[in-house]
């Protein structure tokens, strides 16, 4: 049977190329700041993002919560979108790790906050509040649609950030959808950001690992925080070596996933019984919803799944469908046609 999984990026396996590197990688104690691939690879990783200094950890999740813990003391408060992946999937780690507060403000459909939202949410110096020290950003926008964030609004959230003396820290876990979707170098994405993440393990297909990027006094305390989160690897650069391909090889082809998201939206978008704004897609996640009433949403996937379709099913009637390496158009027209049949009906003539 045919299996397209549209679950996740994060099931893209290493390439060919990324198991060679890794074969022949350099290796050394990075932890004693000895692995010249871990080394490297950072390197690459801060020129790209236009930072001084970068940090290879284990995951995304690291690498923001590393983040907090370098931009924020105990009781601090950071501001965050409430659909925000730190604040929603992140096992409240902001406060269970950090004994940070969250603060959060209302996610917009396409993942930005409101800026006059965020600001009043600013806090003034009064010996009753805690300190807010962090603005926290997500581009992409993974529970909005997949959205990036522009440069206009980059903008003036950097006017925000420096009127109130915030720091910026960007959830950059997609930041190359962002910048292949929107034709923006990464770097000029997160110019006005003190610190950004971005994974290597989503559609640029390494195994494993995120880095986190910023400037060098920054990085010196991610990396004391990344070492009691438990993150100090040793010979990480069998790990880096995939992910220096990761950044140097896999970025360009991204338009792809996005060309088969966007087909995807469309098509469905013609299918009865679903919901989808196809021009709320802009890279690789597809968000659609089906009338529970008729079909659960667990139903719909249980059902796909049999025919060797996954997705998620994220609520009673939402599903999220993932484009990745190396789905094909061939793939997204196997996925509508299944999905027709499962929503019982032929699939309708777009007009
Ligand atoms: C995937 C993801 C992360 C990090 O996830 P890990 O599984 O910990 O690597 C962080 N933020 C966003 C927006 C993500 O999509």
């Amino acid at each position: 049977m045919k299996s397209v999984d549209l679950r996740s990026d994060t099931i893209t396996l290493p390439t060919k190329n990324m198991r060679k590197a890794m074969y022949e990688a350099e290796l050394g104690d990075d932890v004693f700041g000895e692995d010249p691939t871990v080394n490297r690879l950072e390197k690459i990783a801060a020129e790209v993002m236009g930072k001084e200094a970068a940090l290879f950890v284990a995951s995304g999740t690291m690498g923001n919560i590393a983040s907090q813990l370098a931009h924020c003391g105990r009781g601090d408060e950071i501001i965050l979108g409430d659909q925000a992946h730190v604040f929603f999937y992140e096992q409240g780690g902001t406060a269970a790790v950090g004994g940070i507060h969250s603060r959060t403000v209302p996610n917009l459909p396409d993942g930005k906050i409101d800026l006059a939202l965020a600001e009043a949410a600013v806090r003034s110096e009064d010996i009753h509040f805690p300190r807010t020290r962090l603005l926290l950003l997500e581009n992409t926008h993974n529970r909005c649609n997949g959205n990036p964030l522009d440069l206009a609004y980059m903008d003036s959230v950097a006017e925000l950030v420096r009127r109130h003396d915030l720091r910026l820290h960007i959830d950059g876990a997609r930041i190359f959808n962002a910048a292949v979707a929107l034709g923006t170098p990464a770097k000029d994405l997160v110019a006005h950001a003190d610190s950004v993440t971005f994974c290597l393990s989503k559609g640029l297909c390494a195994p494993a690992g995120s880095v986190v990027c910023g400037d060098r006094e920054f990085i010196l305390r991610a990396r004391r925080a990344r070492k009691v989160l438990g993150g100090g690897m040793r010979q990480a650069g069998i790990l880096a070596a995939a992910g220096i391909l990761a950044i140097t090889e896999m970025v360009e082809r991204l338009a792809e996933d996005h060309a088969n998201a966007t087909n995807l939206a469309a098509g469905m978008a013609a299918i009865k019984g679903i919901s989808v704004n196809p021009d709320m897609v802009h890279t690789n996640i597809v968000f659609f919803s089906v009338d529970e009433n008729r079909m659960p949403a667990a139903d719909l996937v249980e059902k796909l799944s049999k025919e060797g379709v996954r997705m998620l099913a994220l609520g009673p009637s939402m599903i999220r469908a993932v484009t990745h390496h190396p789905i094909t158009a061939a793939d997204i027209e196997y996925t509508l046609s299944t999905l027709s049949r499962c929503m019982g009906q032929q699939k309708a003539v777009a007009v």
